[in-house]
Order: structure tokens, then sequence, then C-alpha cells
């Protein structure tokens, strides 16, 4: 086979074409439903069984702990779905990450203490002295309330001593009582959740929130009664938010290249998140490198010689797709700058190399876009059975650079929801960008469930 051919195929492996992504779309529902039936590590009950209005206001805190980052925020609701956000946000040391989980969070506590030193009165004193906290936790949980779980693994460098199997609730209450800081955290959420209830604020026919960013998740509410493999109390509210973990799924149905087996194969993680490699920021440059090494190597791209760097897992950048997507010229002389400034060519790649990388760049970016949009429809169909006719407005907010920055990637997402929904109009659904949602949406969590 040559190269041009290869690509071809190449391509028409990658294309989804209708059928194909509808036949997706069931596939995802299939899979929502054994995990809302069956004791899973997917759709995970939030136990926020609560929306707000809009109209809520008052000083609230939220702290997200993420795998690079400590952030403490104070979030205002002005009472008309608007919010503004004070916070400290700190990268967190290594040693930290290694230490006792009592190190950890006394250190947050006096991170926590800054911030609280540097508000005014007026906002502390607004809820009478009570102050309250949402946290989200971006490793998974165990929970078995709003304000309970048990940290199931940590994983992204951290291996806090103490943590695992222990309520880091518990441990961040006490790191306040022992400074004396006058803070109850009244929720613990995922931050797809969290974004879910900071679209809410904003927009109530808010019904799915996702996050695309270096990885993915989502959020969608769904009825009690469908969440069979949890037994709630009596009159428990009527509908509760889903974490769905939907970086998890797809293992026996998603449309896997020789590509995409490799990747997994030589990630740190085999068989695990399929859904996660073939969509998000980590992992959709890694794709294109490794079509890049297999078209120097067997079929004379680049003349055959490829650039140091290149040899490298994950040097090929998702920032560089998003680049060679803003390449709105004939000629491809946009993508040809990507490469030579980025690699070290020992001679430029010709016009035609580019229009190669920017023809692979292309199918795994319309890829992501058609397996998110797939993943999105089967939600709305777990909530709304007559889909594609749905009669109610429908928000899905989506927060992560991916959807914010990534070159006309919203666009195509919304594209592609629009065929799997085989209509122009589609006016109902919308996509919607919403930032900082897990911190926010933490801290209206707080708020729906201060005590
Ligand atoms: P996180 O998910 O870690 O909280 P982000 O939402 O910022 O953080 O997502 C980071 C991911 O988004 C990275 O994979 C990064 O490569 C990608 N990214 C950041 N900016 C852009 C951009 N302009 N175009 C494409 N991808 C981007």
């Amino acid at each position: 086979m040559d190269l041009s051919t290869s690509l071809l195929a190449f391509e028409r492996e990658t294309t989804l074409e209708t059928p194909k992504l509808l036949s997706i779309v069931d596939n995802f529902t299939e899979t929502y439903q054994y995990g809302l039936t069956n004791d899973h590590s997917i759709m995970i009950p939030s136990y926020v069984s609560r929306l707000p209005t809009g109209k809520e206001m008052g000083t609230y805190f939220a702290l997200d702990l993420g795998g690079t980052n400590l952030r403490v925020a104070a979030v205002t609701l002005l009472g008309d779905g608007k919010t503004s956000v004070e916070q400290r946000i700190y990268v967190i040391p290594d040693h930290f990450k290694m230490g006792t989980a009592e190190e950890l969070f006394d250190w947050i506590a006096l991170i926590t203490q800054e911030l609280l030193e540097s508000l005014s009165s007026k906002v502390i004193n607004a809820n009478n002295d009570k102050m309250f906290m949402g946290v989200t936790f971006s490793f998974p949980i165990d929970q078995t309330a709003i304000d309970r779980g048990k940290v199931m693994h940590m994983g992204k460098g951290f291996k806090v001593i103490g943590l695992e199997g222990n309520d880091p609730v518990e441990f961040l209450q006490q790191a306040y009582n022992r400074k004396g800081i006058n803070i109850h955290i009244s929720a613990i959420v995922n931050d797809s959740v969290g974004a879910l209830v900071a679209n809410a604020y904003k927009d109530q026919n808010t019904i799915i929130s996702v996050i695309q960013g270096t990885g993915t998740n989502a959020a969608c509410i769904v009825q009690i009664g469908s969440i069979k493999k949890k037994k709630f109390p009596p009159r428990f509210p009527e509908y509760m938010i889903i974490n769905t973990e939907w970086s998890l799924v797809g293992a026996d149905f998603l449309p896997f290249t020789k590509y995409d087996r490799l990747l997994d194969e030589q990630s740190d993680t085999p068989g695990f998140q399929p859904f996660e490699k073939m969509t998000s920021g980590m992992y959709l440059g890694e794709l294109v490198r490794l079509v890049i090494v297999d078209y120097v190597e067997n079929f004379g791209l680049f003349e055959g010689k490829l650039p140091k760097e290149l040899g490298i897992k994950y040097n090929f950048k998702t920032t560089h797709m998003s680049d060679i997507e803003s390449d709105l010229s004939k000629d491809c002389t946009g993508t040809l700058k990507v490469l030579t400034k980025n690699f070290d060519f020992i001679k430029n790649p010709s016009i035609e190399d580019a229009g190669i990388i920017k023809r692979i760049v292309q199918r795994f970016t319309r890829r992501s876009c058609q397996l998110q949009a797939a993943a999105i429809a089967s939600l709305i169909k777990l909530q709304c059975p007559e889909f594609p006719e749905v009669e109610r407005e429908i928000r899905v907010a989506i927060d992560g650079s991916i959807f914010h920055h990534y070159f006309k990637y919203s666009i195509l997402m919304s594209k592609a929801l629009k065929d799997i929904q085989q209509t122009k109009e589609a006016k109902k659904i919308k996509l919607v960008g919403i930032l900082d949602g897990g911190c926010i949406g933490a801290a209206i969590i707080a708020m729906m469930y201060s005590r």
C-alpha cells in the first residue's frame, strides 16, 4: 500500500457516517442503563437532588482539589443568575502530594485563612458568621451522602498517606477546626456535577454538563427510580444528578483504529478510559503523532525522516492540532508553519506533506466531536425518551479548554449533534460554554445543602 491509499483507508475508517453514529448512540444508552442498574464505577449518584432558581444570594465557599492546582474560592451569588468569584490558586507542591493527609489539609487551611483575611468583613458576615463550603474533588470517591465519601484511589502523582479509604471532608473539617476557621463543609461533588448546577443557576433548562479538557466527564439529571442500583429512603426527592464517569465507557463498542489500540497499549493505563483516549485533550495529539510515525517509517512521509521530538511520546500537542485547524489557507502554508515552528526538520516538509498532516488532524478532531456528540445524545435520550423530537428547551453546559479554545471544536460538536438528530433545525438543544463551573457549582451546592 502507498501513502495516499493508506491515508484514504485511514480517513474512511475514522469517518463516522450517521447510521454508524446512531448505533454508537444506542451503545452509549445501553451502557448508561447498565451503569444505573448494576454496581459499577459509572453512573455514580451525587446525592445532589436540588437545583438553584438563580435568585439565591450570598457568599459561599468552594475548594477545588484537582491534579495540579489547589483552588480556594469565595463565590458570591448575585441573585440574577450572575456570580462573582474571589479566589486563590496554588500549584500543589510535590511534598504535599506524598506527605500525610494532615500536612496536606493543614496547608489547605492556611490558604483558606489567607483568602478569608483578604475578603471584606461584609462578605464574611453576610451569612451571620456561618460559612459554608462545597468541595470539588477530582479523584474517584465512593460517596454515601452529599457530604460524605471515601477516597477510592488517587493517582495523578498523589500518594497522600492515610487518605485512601478515608473521608476527605473529615480531614478538611478537622484542619479548619484546628485553625479555628468557621467554615462548615456541606458538600463534596465531582466537577461535572458542579458545572451542571452552576449553569442551572444561569439557565433552568440545563440538564447535562460536560467537561472536555485534559480528560472528559459528564453529569446529567435522572429520575430517582431509574437509579436501580441504590435504595433511597422513602420521600426522597424525585431526581438526582448523576456523575457519569463516561471516560470509562466504550471498550466494547467504540470504533478503535490500530492507532487507538497502540496509544492504549503504550499508555500508563492500558484498557482504562477508552472514551477519554479517543476524545480528550490529553490524547488527541498523541493519536496524530502515532499516525505520523507510522507514515514516516512505512510510507516515506517527510522523506522518511522523523524530527527527533516527534519520536517522543506526547510531543505532538493537542494545541498544535487546534493551530492546524485554524489554517484556512488553500495551500496549507499555515500547517507548514506550525510544523516548522514546533519541530526540528532536517529539511522542511513539502506542502504535500503538510496537507497530509492537516487531513490526519481533521479526522481526529471530527471523530472526537462526533463521539462526544453521540455520548451527549444518549444522555439526552435518557431524560427525554422522545429524542430527537424534544419538546422542551435543553442546555448542555460544557467546560474545559478543548470546548472553549480548540479552533472550531464547539461548532463541529454542535453540527455532529444535529447530524445525530437528522435535522438542520435542532433549535431546542444548545451546547453552551461555562467557565469555572466546578467551583461555582460547588459553592451553590454548599448553599443548597447548608444546615
Ligand atoms: P483541565 O482539564 O486539566 O482542568 P483544561 O480544561 O485547561 O484543563 O484542558 C487542558 C487541555 O486542553 C490540554 O490537553 C490542552 O492541550 C488543551 N488545550 C488548551 N488550550 C487549547 C487550545 N487553544 N486548543 C486546543 N487545545 C487546548
